[in-house]
């Protein structure tokens, strides 16, 4: 029989420097004092290019050019700041296809994802807030909101573009300007945006990219002259950056970790339900914040759910992430893999059943099988940590209020899905679960028109949406 193979999308679409030095004041400056890492594909341990570690003083002179941009910037008419927001959102989908080569090879993720889902999404960010840009006045927050000033941004490896574009449109829309910090593992894609910024011609210091690891972070945090703190992260790190914030009086949103629950009643469609928990998990290796990591299940349809679930799981093709067949890339870091390894084998100790489809893995990267544990319990590290992998944890309930009871036993709170036939079920169960967002019959959708934010130690504060721009402004 004739398969279908397309090729793989190639990396030479993609013009990576051997080094690159920081994105300050509009122009790539040289670190002061700052060391050189190594940035790898995942995929492959090839060393992709080497960025520099930003040091304090790297940190004082991009919020330095940050602030000095911000009075023009900020007086400038919404609608002249659209119109460089609308110019970035179309050099973002001219440049896709590089970007989205980019994002694949720096982070391990299929690019089938990031082609078909993250680069959209960014580009439709920068559009859906150019669009808010000169109609801050007119959108009931009285004549005349403030832009905050200088926001210090720091990002996680699972979606670098993404986050950046989550957090960049905003805050430049509501006039305020920027030092953004992407993750030590996934420089490369704000790099490239820092040279669309220049395409774009935005005002010098309006975005600044400084490259680091937590130190660079920690500098950009303790920052006196900067006003408002944006983080993704883990809830770990999130909680030394409020200690922080709170000490300086800076405002702060928090984007936190998750452990979210996707419920699957006995009266769901469950052809649609393996679907939505082969995405819920599977999706980006499992490396999603609001990843449905754990599956509960209503008993009676149990059995028949795993099984199709093995089944389904069974044609998932895992390897390179640059061919366009691949549903599972790369893990994105050795140290995640040892991670979700850690947490795997102590499923397996305390008790768990651990399955995975026979599945070879590519002899060089970081990789990890699609995995399924049954009989877990809710005392149990992999029903409890947030694995940040493609792990998924079953348990099963036979009420909609054990559904409930279980799915917030949790410190997170971040989102959830439900799975059922009944609208008043669904409503029943969303007004119920302590969580910023519930899917119904679906998963891990997002839009840039809708907030999303967590509640618990998943984090405060909204991005997206119109209550994304209240994270930038004094109202
Ligand atoms: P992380 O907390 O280790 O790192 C996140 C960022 O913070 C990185 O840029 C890192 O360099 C920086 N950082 C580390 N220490 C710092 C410090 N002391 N001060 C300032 N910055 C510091 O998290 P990660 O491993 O990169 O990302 C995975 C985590 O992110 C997961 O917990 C995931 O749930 C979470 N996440 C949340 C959302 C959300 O929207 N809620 C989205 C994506 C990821």
């Amino acid at each position: 029989m004739f398969e279908y193979a397309p090729a793989p999308e190639s990396r030479a679409v993609v013009d990576i420097r051997p080094s690159y030095r920081l994105f300050v004041g509009g122009e790539w400056v040289d670190s002061q004092g700052g060391t050189a890492h190594k940035t790898v594909n995942p995929a492959s341990e090839e060393v992709l290019s080497e960025v520099v570690w930003a040091t304090e003083a790297d940190v004082d002179r991009a919020v330095g050019a940050a602030r000095k941009a911000f009075g023009a910037w900020s007086a400038m008419p919404g609608s002249e700041r659209a119109k460089y927001l609308f110019r970035i959102a179309r050099i973002i989908q001219e440049r896709s296809r590089e970007l989205a080569v980019l994002e694949t090879l720096d982070n391990g993720k299929p690019i089938r994802e990031s082609r078909d889902v993250d680069l959209p999404l960014v580009a439709a960010h920068f559009f859906y807030y150019a669009g808010w840009a000169d109609k801050l006045g007119h959108a009931g927050y009285g004549s005349d909101p403030r832009p905050l000033g200088v926001a210090g941004q720091i990002i996680p490896w699972n979606f670098p573009l993404l986050m950046l574009a989550w957090k960049i449109a905003p805050a430049l829309a509501c006039g305020n300007t920027v030092v953004l910090k992407p993750a030590e593992t996934t420089p490369l894609t704000a790099l490239l945006f820092a040279e669309i910024c220049q395409q774009a011609d935005l005002p010098p210091g309006v975005v600044n990219i400084v490259t680091g690891a937590g130190e660079t972070g920690a500098a950009l945090v303790d920052h006196p002259d900067v006003n408002k703190i944006a983080f993704t992260g883990s809830t770990e790190v999130g909680r030394r950056i409020a200690r922080s914030a709170a000490s300086s009086g800076k405002r702060l949103t928090l984007e936190l970790g998750g452990k979210a629950a996707n419920i699957v009643f006995d009266d769901a469609a469950l052809d649609q339900a393996v679907e939505g928990v082969v995405n819920g998990i599977f999706f980006n290796q499992g490396h999603v914040c609001c990843a449905g990591s754990r599956l509960l299940v209503q008993e009676s349809v149990a059995e028949e759910l795993l099984t199709a679930l093995k089944r389904r799981l069974s044609t998932l093709r895992l390897g390179d992430p640059l061919d366009k067949n691949t549903d599972i890339g790369a893990i994105n870091s050795a140290a995640q893999l040892a991670r979700i390894r850690e947490l795997s084998d102590a499923g397996e100790a305390e008790g768990a059943e651990r399955w995975s489809p026979v599945c070879p893995l590519p002899e060089r990267g970081f990789w990890f099988p699609p995995t399924i544990f049954t009989g877990v319990a809710q005392s149990h590290r992999i029903a409890r940590e947030e694995v940040f992998g493609p792990v998924l944890s079953v348990l099963t309930f036979r009420t909609p209020a054990e559904a409930v009871e279980k799915a917030n036993n949790t410190p997170y709170g971040l989102s959830a899905g439900v799975w059922t036939e009944k609208g008043s079920r669904i409503l029943w169960m969303a007004d119920r679960l302590r969580a910023g967002v519930v899917w119904a019959n679906t998963f891990n959708r997002f839009d840039p028109t809708s907030p999303f934010g967590g509640y618990k130690e998943s984090g405060y504060g909204r991005e997206g949406g119109r209550h994304g721009l209240e994270a930038y402004l004094d109202v």
